[in-house]
């Protein structure tokens, strides 16, 4: 699941992209083996065991879902969690569904993503400066988690962000992803989210809102390509080292 980019001989070697891999690896298979939700583990296998028509000869993987991408990552992007029949049947974020169509179109455009498809785990998509993950790992009943659930799974993606320490950009898909970003992000006073929004955090990190690639927003046209465009685009530009004052550089 993890891209592993090649050594850069000039960094302490605790900094290194295989160094971090190896943690993130070890807090991925944490992650995929959690059960501490029961009702989103009863979910989770239900959907899996249950199946939609059109997957019906596929094993769904009905797991939690770890986040995803190149360990020196300098954006990260945060959904909500995994959709039902996307992310919890292919066991890769954003991957087998519209909304992941949408996505990865966009890094793709922004030279994130090497390629713009994102159907299974093993589709070759690797991405290129960026991480794809989620604060809630296990796909919750229509799409809501509880706050009890998004607690228990936050120190997760906190020791995520801690282990991606080139992460100068977070780009929050939704009002959920943006809201414990900032929480997380230690960002005070909480900060408005709305599409293209931007708050900085204490340590120099920026938190960008975006609206979430859902059908109910893309079907919708309240979210174009275009406007999706536009916020990689500003977290491309932030992401640069020394682009904003306080950001830390590579
Ligand atoms: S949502 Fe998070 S804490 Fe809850 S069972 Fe899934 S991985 Fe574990």
């Amino acid at each position: 699941m993890l891209v592993v980019v090649a050594p850069d001989p000039d960094l302490p070697t605790d900094a290194r992209p295989e160094v971090r891999a190896g943690d993130l690896a070890a807090l991925e298979a944490r992650i995929t083996s959690c059960r501490r939700c029961p009702r989103l583990v009863t979910w989770r296998e239900q959907v899996a065991a249950e199946k939609r028509a059109a997957y019906s000869d596929q094993e769904y993987w009905g797991r939690p879902v770890p986040g995803f991408g190149d360990p020196g990552a300098r954006i990260a992007v945060v959904g909500l969690a995994p959709a039902a029949h996307g992310a919890n049947r292919t066991g890769r974020m954003f991957t087998g569904d519209r909304s992941g169509d949408w996505l990865y179109r966009a890094m793709h455009r922004a030279g994130l993503a090497n390629q713009a498809e994102s159907v299974s785990a093993d589709d070759g998509l690797a991405l290129n400066g960026a991480w794809v993950t989620s604060p809630v790992k296990c796909a919750p009943p229509a799409n809501k988690p509880t706050a009890q659930e998004r607690n228990t799974c936050a120190p997760f993606l906190r020791e995520e962000l801690q282990l991606l320490a080139d992460v100068a950009v977070v780009v929050a898909l939704g009002g959920f992803g943006h809201a414990e970003m900032a929480r997380i992000m230690e960002i005070s006073p909480r900060p408005r989210f709305g599409h293209g929004s931007e708050a900085t955090a204490p340590d120099g990190r920026v938190l960008l809102g975006c609206y979430h690639v859902s059908q109910q927003n893309t079907f919708t046209g309240r979210l174009t390509e275009d406007m999706l465009d536009a916020v990689f685009a500003r977290a491309v530009e932030l992401s640069r080292p020394g682009a904003r004052a306080g950001l830390s550089e590579a």
